[in-house]
């Protein structure tokens, strides 16, 4: 007899890309997370939580959090709702909104979780293509028939942003439920977030984390906007005690604090556009990123090494970047924005394989 449901079985598991081995140096460029620390309110907060907050149950709805943030982005508390990582909110979303045998649209390539949560809750995810410069078409996603589209903006893992004016138009056009997942949207060129349009449009979940901009992966704290009815339907479907009684203290803390994850991401972004400028340089094309990571092709003259070849030097040599091997992705690496010192690093190492390979490549 199997104990297994057979759609779980067949599913592949979530790679999470290579890490390094423990104990090792590496730079870490291939997830994402902040090569600054989150801010030293955190760490202050973190070390004055009392006995009493472990011993007892936290409040369901996380109250303060919510608070907090309704008023930090001027929204109202019902349409707020916390949770452990934004991607429990994608799994949330599959759950309360999508169903078994339900159909969700999202751009092709995008973030890849979308695909294998809605496999665990059997529903379907349509890939949409983007264009060839990856970027993305809203006439399809509009006419998709599916009951949701998820659009990550900027999206990962290229790192485009959609503007305002098409974020929009979708959401006024399409008939069903769009989630907007906002995970990069502190580190986009210009303020473009959707949180605003809430109020005027009764099929938006805009979802956000504190993972990226605020550093604070580990700590496992997303949330998101929506209508009240939205809302009140992620809160029924959530496990009770969905944010740990730690974490949301943390979050507060960063909250806070926002002015130091405005100084964080402005210095990331900073090193993003020299990094972007000097890649460039070495004949890489570069996707014109607002995130805090860049999709790029190594130039492709031949005998110059693939960007899997390039993968995998970079990592003998403890540099981690992330590479995909999906066809529109195969061509290119995926590399996170750490400090300057990081990215000086992976340029030098980057310079010196393209040059050992010069012969080759040149002729
Ligand atoms: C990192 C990421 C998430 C997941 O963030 P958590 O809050 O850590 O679960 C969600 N969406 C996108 C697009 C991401 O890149």
């Amino acid at each position: 007899m199997t104990m297994i449901l057979p759609h779980i079985e067949r599913l592949p598991g979530y790679a999470q890309g290579e890490q390094p081995p423990d104990g090792t140096q590496a730079i870490r460029l291939n997830l994402n997370e902040s090569s600054y620390p989150p801010s030293p309110e955190v760490v202050k907060a973190l070390q004055s939580i009392p006995e009493e907050t472990l011993r007892r149950y936290p409040d369901a709805k996380c109250d303060k959090l919510r608070t907090a943030l309704a008023k930090h982005y001027g929204v109202r508390e019902e349409q707020t709702f916390c949770s452990n990582g934004s991607s429990e909110i994608i799994s949330l979303v599959m759950k309360v909104f999508i169903g078994p045998h339900g159909k969700l649209a999202i751009p092709d390539p995008s973030f890849p979780l979308y695909h294998s949560v809605a496999a665990s809750y059997q529903a379907e995810c349509i890939g949409i293509p983007t264009r060839d410069d990856f970027s993305i078409d809203v006439e399809q996603l509009i006419h998709s028939g599916a009951q949701a589209v998820v659009l990550v903006n900027p999206n990962a893992p290229t790192g485009l942003l959609l503007p305002i004016e098409d974020v929009e138009r979708l959401v006024r056009e399409f008939a069903g439920l769009v989630i907007l997942d906002e995970a990069y949207i502190d580190f986009a060129k210009t303020d473009e977030s959707a949180v605003a349009l809430i109020a005027r449009y009764s099929n938006l979940l805009v979802i956000r984390t504190f993972s990226k901009a605020y550093a604070l992966c580990g700590a496992r704290i997303g949330y998101c906007f929506g209508n009240e009815k939205l809302i009140a339907a992620l809160e029924k479907g959530k496990d009770v005690y969905n944010v740990d009684a730690i974490s949301r203290e943390l979050a507060l803390a960063a909250l806070k604090d926002h002015n130091y994850m405005k100084t964080t991401t402005d210095a990331i972004k900073r090193t993003r556009d020299r990094f972007s400028r000097q890649l460039a340089s070495q004949g890489f094309i570069v996707v014109p990123s607002h995130t805090n990571f860049l999709l790029c092709k190594p130039p492709a003259r031949s005998g110059c090494p693939t960007a899997e070849e390039l993968y995998d030097t970079l990592m003998k040599q403890n540099i981690y970047v992330r590479y995909y091997k999906n066809p529109r992705l195969r061509d290119y690496l995926r590399i996170t924005i750490g400090t300057d010192a990081e990215m000086d690093a992976v340029l030098m190492a980057l310079g010196q394989i393209l040059e050992q390979n010069g012969k080759k490549c040149d002729e």
